[in-house]
């Protein structure tokens, strides 16, 4: 299947210019890698796929949650986002050669089913730190 994708960018760059976010009132599904990536995310060595995600109705708050728990914005029992916590942990181990703000993160928005197009992309890239696959799509699957 062809998405096409925005981004990658480094979190870094979200959190310096807001023009880079998600537009807000889309949902879609992003995914955090280690490095870069061109065109779309890959399943190799060069890139390092970490995580994938999704928002139904809004992207750009679904990822502002994640950016929150990767900087420990949450305590132990009330966070916004179990993927940004997992890769926060995942992060502190990379220290201090890399950052959680080194990560990079690329975007679909809007696909015709947010569901499925997070269940081909787990499929298909095979995110290290997700903790559980994602349910498959309840309008789609049989
Ligand atoms: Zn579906």
């Amino acid at each position: 299947m062809k998405y096409s994708w925005e981004g990658p960018y480094q979190i870094k760059k979200l959190l310096e210019d807001e023009s880079y976010l998600p537009k807000g009132n889309y949902g879609g599904v992003y995914v955090v890698t280690q490095w870069c990536w061109r065109d779309t995310p890959r399943k190799d060595k060069k890139s390092v796929i970490l995580y994938v995600g999704k928002s139904e109705d809004s992207l750009r708050k679904r990822v502002g949650d994640l950016v929150a728990d990767l900087h420990g914005f949450s305590d132990n029992n009330q966070g916004h986002h179990t993927g940004g916590q997992s890769l926060r942990e995942w992060c502190q181990k990379q220290r201090p050669r890399f950052v959680s703000d080194d990560l990079w993160i690329g975007w679909v928005i809007n696909p015709d089913c947010v569901s499925c197009t997070e269940n081909w992309l787990f499929d298909k890239l095979c995110p290290s730190e997700n903790g559980k696959r994602p349910p498959r799509c309840k309008e789609h699957s049989e």
